[in-house]
């Protein structure tokens, strides 16, 4: 019988697995991940999963492994935020209390760090497997293999992403809200040096992302309603469509990854615990990317959770323990989910006003320093 059962080693999954085994070697831990991952092609260019980390889970993740290629980490300084019609905000380090005010890394190069050093514990075992069902009994879970075998967890903590089979196993409630919009991601040098200032256009139809990464090269997030027309572009099709969104401030690009696109979708549950089944990350909350702060609210799941797991050293976790932790990450997790689902909805209001208004709002933000230093610090701070 294993302690604690993670399913899906994606990074939340990896990096909880990572940080429980580290903090109590008593604890017996299994990792359950579907696709085993191939790291051998990770100085290849550069992966178009990349994330804006805020400086504590980059710290976080820092303190718990060696291997993170800091060469291929790119560091957002500054932001420039642009409206449709004229409305600006502009943000950098001097506004926070941090000389940074993210990082910017590739899924794979943290991937790869974080299950380098798993492979140093003895207590994480790691499983590449399917799961065919779940069954969340009293006094344990039951995981059933594909080819029938079984295996058997006191806690079982799911971080299978956004379509987590685990929830649907289990029956949590979720409400689920589509966007109608794709993240189209992509990578490209650029003609002009970056100066590590991530840039982002409210366009209107859409919200496009200039993210700063090493070598005078960027990645974009381009949250698109029409993803399939930017996918059908060719390599110098798309370099100039994105430069031109971008208003040509870094001059001419070049597409050095090609494009992928990812449906978007709010994903809103309540109670991220039922019985002996705990969600964390994207398997317990979804968001819109136009702030960056999927994998980073996920991040801050796994930290809680580790903490409560890692204090109770007998796993003799109470029903008062995970209401705490529901409260606690509860408001962390609205609190974005509302601020990117309210931003991307005042965007996407075509009414003239609201056009004039909310570009006139960005320009008024931007004035009032101590309200930009508390948007700014509510988004890096945890
Ligand atoms: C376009 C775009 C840009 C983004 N940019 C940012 C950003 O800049 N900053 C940020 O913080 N967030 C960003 N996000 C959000 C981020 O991608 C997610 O929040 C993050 O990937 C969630 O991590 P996770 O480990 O919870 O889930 P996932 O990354 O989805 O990992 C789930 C893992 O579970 C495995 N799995 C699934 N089902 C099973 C199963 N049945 N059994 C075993 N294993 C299973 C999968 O193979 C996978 O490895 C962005 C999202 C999009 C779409």
């Amino acid at each position: 019988m294993y302690d604690i059962a993670v399913v899906g080693g994606g990074l939340v999954g990896a990096a909880f697995a990572l940080d429980l085994a580290r903090q109590n070697a008593k604890l017996k831990i299994i990792l359950i991940e579907r696709n085993q991952p191939d790291f051998s092609h990770n100085q290849d260019g550069f992966d178009n999963k990349i994330y804006a980390l805020s400086p504590k889970n980059y710290q976080y993740l820092q303190s718990m492994t060696s291997g993170l290629d800091e060469k291929r980490v790119g560091t957002i300084e500054a932001m420039d935020v642009r409206g449709n019609h004229g409305g600006k905000i502009e943000f950098d380090q001097h506004d926070c209390r941090g000389n940074y005010l993210a990082k910017i890394v590739e899924y794979r190069n943290l991937h790869q760090a974080v299950y380098r050093e798993l492979s140093n514990y003895d207590n994480v075992e790691l499983k590449f497997t399917s799961l065919a069902k779940i069954e969340n009994e009293a006094e344990q879970v039951s995981l059933y293999q594909t080819d029938g075998s079984k295996l058997e967890t006191r806690w079982l903590v799911a971080a299978d992403g956004a379509n987590s089979f685990v929830r649907q196993q289990v029956g949590f409630d979720l409400e689920e809200i589509p966007y109608y919009q794709s993240g189209v991601v992509a990578n490209f040098r650029c003609e002009y040096d970056h100066r590590n200032i991530a840039r982002q256009w409210f366009l209107g139809e859409g919200i496009l992302a200039y993210l700063p990464l090493p070598n005078q090269q960027i990645s974009i997030v381009w949250s698109s309603n029409e993803p399939d027309v930017l996918l059908k572009l060719s390599a110098d099709e798309l370099s100039s469509v994105v430069a031109e969104a971008g208003e040509y401030s870094l001059g001419k690009l070049e597409l050095i990854t090609p494009a992928q696109a990812f449906p978007l979708k709010l994903n809103l549950i309540e109670k991220f615990y039922a019985g002996r089944v705990i969600l964390i990350g994207d398997a317990a909350h979804t968001i819109h990317p136009l702030a960056g702060q999927g994998v980073n609210l996920g991040f801050g799941d796994a930290w809680e959770l580790a903490q409560l797991f890692a204090t109770h050293s007998d796993s003799l976790i109470s029903e008062v323990d995970l209401a705490r932790y529901n409260y606690n990450r509860l408001a962390e997790v609205r609190k974005m989910q509302m601020t990117c689902h309210m931003l991307h909805r005042l965007f996407h209001n075509r009414l003239p006003v609201v056009d004039k208004l909310r570009n006139l709002g960005l320009n008024l933000v931007n004035q009032i320093a101590p309200l930009k230093k508390m948007l700014i610090n509510s988004a890096i701070n945890y």
